[in-house]
């Protein structure tokens, strides 16, 4: 994390990622001294850019932690069926330790069919019907790893949750759902904002926490926000001169908040390196 003179802390999730990869570096490290090597398959049907660059990225987040990873890439026109195959054969294969298959999957393919085909116990994307239900219950089972990384970044900065107010931006299953639980985990008081909540302005002014998960640019602004609040910001938009950006405004909104996090060098990477360590997890377990 980076001191900033004036306003808020920088939540630097390129350096809190390295961290946590080197950790998970030196686990693989003892687990292949055991004879195992942690696998991750990851299945990309079909040519979408955004897509391609998030498996490559992963891909090489395991190589460079000495996992051992597959990519495997399949057309456009890949029926449901041989997908769920493909599945089933991971499944079984006692090399491979976390299964993602990159959402969106084309038109043909019911993504919730394949997400429900992968094994509870490879599901290191945490979005399983079984994952969902674990984390609701709290039983052990795969967090969803942008949540996860989210929840890593308010204990980087020792943030004691007990008692305050976080509101989310966004109910998405693979990011404000599962965010909300585990703040709720955590003792905070939670509330839930979405395309209907009324009036975001009231709700996000009584926040401690903030976690925006839009996908819309400038659904935070300085006014929005309570002085010293921590500003977690999960959206990846583009604005108009095609540069990455988030849901917050950060500039206006750094002005007044404790804590930050940055878009790009926030919760992408820790996203990433959340698979890794669900990943590593997995193997853990299976070797257990
Ligand atoms: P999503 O499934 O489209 O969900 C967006 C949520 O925002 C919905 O719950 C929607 O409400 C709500 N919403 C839309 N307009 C709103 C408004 N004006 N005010 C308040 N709430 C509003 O998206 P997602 O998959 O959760 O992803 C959200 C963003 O995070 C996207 O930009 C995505 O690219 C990004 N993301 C980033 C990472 C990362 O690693 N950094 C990972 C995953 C996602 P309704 O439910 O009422 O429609």
């Amino acid at each position: 994390m980076t001191n900033t003179t004036p306003g808020a802390h920088i939540i630097d999730g390129v350096a809190l990622s390295k961290q946590l990869r080197a950790q998970v570096t030196q686990r693989v490290q003892a687990l292949k001294a055991r004879g195992i090597t942690p696998g991750l398959a990851v299945i990309l049907v079909g040519e979408n850019p955004a897509s391609q660059v998030y498996v490559r990225n992963k891909v090489k987040g395991c190589e460079d932690c000495g996992f051992y990873s597959v990519l495997e890439k399949y057309d456009t026109d890949m029926s449901e069926a041989a997908l769920l195959e493909r599945i089933d054969t991971l499944n079984r294969d006692p090399t491979i330790h976390g299964i993602l298959v990159q959402l969106p999957v084309p038109k043909q393919i019911d993504a919730n069919k394949v997400i429900e085909a992968i094994s509870p116990a490879k599901d290191v994307d945490g979005f399983h019907i079984a994952s969902a239900g674990a984390l609701m219950t709290g039983m052990p089972g795969f967090v969803p790893c942008t949540p996860y990384g989210c929840m890593k970044m308010l204990e980087s900065i020792g943030y004691d949750l007990r008692g305050k107010h976080a509101v989310v931006i966004g109910r998405s299953n693979i990011v404000g759902k599962p965010m909300a639980l585990l703040l709720l985990q955590k003792n905070a008081t939670v509330t839930i904002c979405h395309s209907a909540t009324r009036d975001l302005k009231a709700m996000t002014l009584q926040a401690d926490v903030i976690v925006a998960a839009v996908g819309k640019r400038n659904v935070l602004t300085a006014d929005m926000v309570k002085p010293g609040a921590v500003v977690l910001d999960v959206g990846m938009n583009r604005n108009d001169e095609g540069k990455l950006c988030g849901d917050v405004d950060f500039e206006g909104v750094r002005q007044v908040a404790g804590w930050i996090t940055p878009v790009p060098g926030g919760v992408g990477p820790m996203t990433i390196t959340m698979l890794l360590v669900n990943t590593l997890e997995s193997a853990e377990r299976a070797a257990a």
